[in-house]
């Protein structure tokens, strides 16, 4: 096929996680490297994200000596994970591969000159699990001067953070009131804030330093970007992926990739069409990915035979919209809200339904699966004035006054009594208070006998740390009383084109489609149906884009002796 508008070695589409990994490794062998992005900004959710990489046995473990190990890291997949027959991107090969490169890939990213780090503590969300990690297997970036990328500081997508903290840091400042530790940690972070401002620095944090680190490593080695430039078709010869129909500046554009296409085009969170196929009951509005998250990639490799799994997972995420909430915004965690004592979450019929404190995957699980049997979609956070006076709530600092509006529009709903609030929402007011007692009992006896909130090290993470004797179970008896409804949001899906253990993407009957690779939440994520850890998005997608830019240069060499 001659008539390309132009030709690079290797594209890839869309400008997420492991787009500039796989990037990176192929330009460090010389290859000529096109990433395509198709919003104007670079960095697709993984820019907007915690950053946090899930990384069994990562060299930051070893180096503060917590121990870790391939054995002990598979165990724990194994046990969390199980077979997940109907889960084809979990297979066992793949697991594997994901185990011996995640470390590898964060021993090319630090050759590379990427800075990263670990989170000192944030366990394994089933810690208690053979195989489970306390201190937790989480890779960051450090803080990132995004003045450093000159002109294309402006194309880096916005991050969640708004003060120059690392992630481990942010968690620390909403307990200034109550903690000297945190209230030295607001004036370090306030003196960064300032010397940044004195020094022409401008600090990002979480993901929006990984990838603000990861794009400036790749222009600095020379990868091409281009934003708005959407692939719209991947161009096939003879069975095999060649180059992608691309728009640029308005008109059709064909561009040739000889060694192949890596798709790192996101999931398809904000496509209500998909969702509705496939995650019926889930909402694009309450969603947090990136804009450009469509799903037409998804659609366009269905369409050249790539099968598709685990389509009806998400990366759940536990959401509650005060009003004014924009369906671009970065919706407010609900994650804390009602893991953190003095706070419970019940369905619409006043009854508590599970354990607050687990993954966030597992809890809008929850949500969607009791709201088959019980209206559950919203479900309600209830919560007391002890709670008001230590917790963050939606966005807004512990103690604060809380906006007139979200009173008036019927978002925060506030009683003298339990009894009264659950009229206020609807819930049979004896049965809403036989909830909240037998709750307050469990935390009299310390022991969460329905739903053992608390026995993992991960759900008291989530807690208060200062409250005793339990970091998570508080009871909730100090009038006034609340209430917030709380829906099964999302950061993003989890299911896409099946992949194999070299990140190909196959068809139905297992065989290969040449040329196409795909690495993110556009793939069947190999965690299958669930969600080990801290970073276990960002993880994969990295790790994909680097085993799929390994086995790139691995066909190359293979070509060049057979043809030398
Ligand atoms: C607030 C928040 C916090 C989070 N924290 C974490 C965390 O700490 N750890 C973790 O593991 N996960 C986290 N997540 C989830 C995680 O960020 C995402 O699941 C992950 O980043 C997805 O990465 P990706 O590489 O697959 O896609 P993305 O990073 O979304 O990149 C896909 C890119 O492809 C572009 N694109 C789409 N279609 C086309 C097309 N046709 N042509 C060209 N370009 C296209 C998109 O515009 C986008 O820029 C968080 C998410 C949010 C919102």
């Amino acid at each position: 096929m001659s008539d390309w508008d132009e030709s690079y070695d290797f594209i890839v589409v869309g400008s997420g996680g492991g787009s500039m990994c796989a990037a990176l490794y192929l330009r460090a062998l010389g290859k000529r490297v096109l990433i395509l992005e198709k919003t104007a900004l670079v960095g697709g959710t993984t820019a907007r994200s915690g950053g946090v990489m899930w990384i069994p046995n990562n060299p930051f473990m070893r180096r503060d000596g917590v121990a870790d190990s391939y054995e002990q890291a598979s165990t724990y997949l194994d046990s969390v994970l199980g077979e997940q027959q109907d889960a084809p991107g979990a297979t066992r090969a793949r697991r594997h591969t994901y185990l011996t490169e995640a470390p590898r890939m964060v021993d090319f990213l630090l050759g590379q000159g990427i800075k990263l780090t670990r989170v000192s503590f944030w366990p394994d969300y089933y810690d208690d699990r053979p195989g489970g990690s306390v201190p937790g297997r989480t890779v960051v970036a450090e803080l990132f001067n995004v003045n450093e990328l000159g002109s294309w500081k402006t194309k880096l997508r916005p991050g969640f953070l708004t003060v120059p903290a690392m992630l481990e840091e942010a968690l620390e400042l909403p307990k200034f009131r109550r903690s000297w530790k945190a209230r030295g940690l607001m004036l370090r972070v306030a003196g960064r804030a300032v010397t940044a401002k004195l020094t022409g620095k401008r600090w990002v944090s979480a993901g929006n330093a990984l990838q603000g680190r990861m794009l400036q490593a790749a222009l600095r080695a020379g990868v091409e970007i281009r934003t708005e430039a959407p692939v719209r078709e991947l161009i096939v010869d003879n069975g095999a992926v060649k180059g992608v129909l691309m728009i640029k500046e308005d008109k059709p554009w064909r561009t040739g990739a000889q060694l192949g296409v890596l798709v790192n085009a996101g999931g398809f969170a904000h496509n209500q069409r998909m969702r509705d196929q496939y995650q019926p009951g889930t909402s694009s509005a309450w969603s947090s990915a990136a804009p450009g998250d469509t799903g037409e990639m998804i659609e366009e490799m269905m369409r050249h035979g790539a099968a598709v799994a685990q389509m009806e997972e998400m990366v759940g995420a536990q959401t509650t919209l005060p009003p004014g909430s924009d369906v671009e915004d970065i919706k407010p965690s609900a994650q804390k809200l009602t893991a953190s004592p003095h706070a419970i979450l019940v369905d619409q019929s006043g009854a508590r339904y599970m354990n607050e404190g687990g993954s966030y995957m597992a809890y809008c699980k929850g949500m969607l699966e009791r709201n088959k049997t019980v209206p559950a979609v919203p479900s309600w956070a209830v919560f007391d004035s002890q709670f008001m006076r230590k917790y963050m709530l939606a966005g807004t600092m512990p103690g604060s006054k809380k906006p007139q509006r979200w009173y008036d529009e019927g978002y925060l709903r506030q009683a003298g009594s339990i009894e009264e609030l659950a009229c206020q929402i609807g819930v049979d007011p004896a049965e809403l208070h036989a909830t909240v007692a037998r709750f307050n009992g469990f935390v009299a006896r310390n022991r969460d006998e329905d739903f053992q909130r608390g026995e993992r090290a991960y759900d008291r993470w989530l807690g208060d740390s200062f409250h005793k004797p339990s970091a998570s179970l508080g009871a909730i008896e100090r009038a006034p009383f609340f209430a917030v409804p709380v829906v099964p949001g999302d950061v993003g899906t989890y299911g896409g084109v099946v992949t194999d253990e070299h990140a190909r993407v196959l068809r139905a009957d297992g065989s290969v489609i040449a040329g196409l690779y795909a690495t993110g939440v556009s793939t069947a994520s190999v965690m299958g149906r669930c969600y080990p850890g801290a970073g276990s998005s960002v993880g994969p997608t990295f790790v994909w884009g680097y085993v799929a830019a390994q086995h790139v240069a691995a066909a190359d060499r293979g070509n060049q002796d057979n043809n030398g």
